[in-house]
């Protein structure tokens, strides 16, 4: 079947839609009509299983095999989404690992190399693989799931919230993925693709043992905002739920 012949309605993606934040995307992108939302995971049981879920609740949900941090698995996953839809218009990159909570002066090269796998270049290898895919929707979409703790300028005012907080090889891969946003977007400004990073706020998930305070439907929220834009809405933008984040 191919989207180029035939309505397929909307088709969206989210990389670690399995559980958390991501979960609640796919579930509220699932939730309007026609719309077709494919679960990236990297583990079979875990990604049918919240397919399933997803589609006793009524959402067209599918599992799709993605591991981020794998470039072929990416381009697996962009060549089954053309054989069956043809296009993607909606691509969340939401998968995202916190492995460290150490000091700067206490940080390895090798927690700085498995973070940005996940968080950085996997998010800059699935968008390349997905590209094409979106070029060919009327209204492309591509939502990075960024954080407050990426935001250089919250991080360096002393009177700020983050002042204390170090996180480095986290932090420094969402500052990372806020350039990597501004940069597509401003490749694609003269396309139909709108990019832009959301700050979900602090929820309780596995990422941070369920301290957070916010519910992953919360944090669901501005991702899904951004993934529905209508054709007069920002791009290269940061954003939470009260509006812009400062980078
Ligand atoms: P969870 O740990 O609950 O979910 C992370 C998801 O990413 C899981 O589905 C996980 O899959 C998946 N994942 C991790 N590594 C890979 C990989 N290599 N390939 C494919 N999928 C992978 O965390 P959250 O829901 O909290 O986090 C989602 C996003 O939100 C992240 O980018 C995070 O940085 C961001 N965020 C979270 C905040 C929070 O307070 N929770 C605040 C701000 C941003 P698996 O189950 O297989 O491990």
């Amino acid at each position: 079947m191919n989207a180029n012949t035939e309505d397929t309605g909307t088709i969206a993606f989210v990389s670690g839609a399995n559980k958390g934040i991501g979960y609640e995307i796919a579930r509220g992108l699932g939730a309007q009509p026609g719309t077709t939302v494919l679960i990236g995971a990297r583990d079979e049981q875990r990604g049918r299983a919240a397919a399933d879920t997803l589609a006793a609740e009524g959402v067209t949900a599918r599992w799709v095999r993605l591991d981020v941090t794998d470039s072929g698995s990416a381009e697996a996953a962009a060549k089954w989404i053309d054989e069956e839809y043809g296009r993607l218009d909606i691509l969340v990159n939401n998968a995202g690992i916190a492995i460290s909570r150490d000091a700067p002066s206490a940080t390895s090269p090798e927690v700085m190399r498995r973070t940005y796998e996940t968080n950085v270049f996997g998010v800059v290898s699935l968008t390349n693989a997905m590209l094409p895919l979106l070029r060919r929707a009327p209204a492309g979409r591509v939502v990075n799931i960024s954080s407050g703790l990426g935001s250089v300028a919250l991080a360096s005012d002393p009177q700020g919230p983050w002042w204390e907080t170090n996180l480095l090889s986290y932090n420094s891969s969402k500052a990372a993925l806020n350039m990597i946003t501004v940069s597509y977007a401003k490749e694609l400004r003269e396309s139909a693709i709108k990019v832009n990073a959301a700050d979900p706020g602090y929820c309780g998930t596995d990422l941070n043992q369920h301290q957070g305070v916010r519910t992953p439907a919360q944090g669901a929220a501005i991702a899904l905002r951004l993934a529905t834009l209508p054709g007069d809405g920002p791009t290269g933008g940061f954003f939470n739920d009260d509006g812009p984040v400062p980078w």
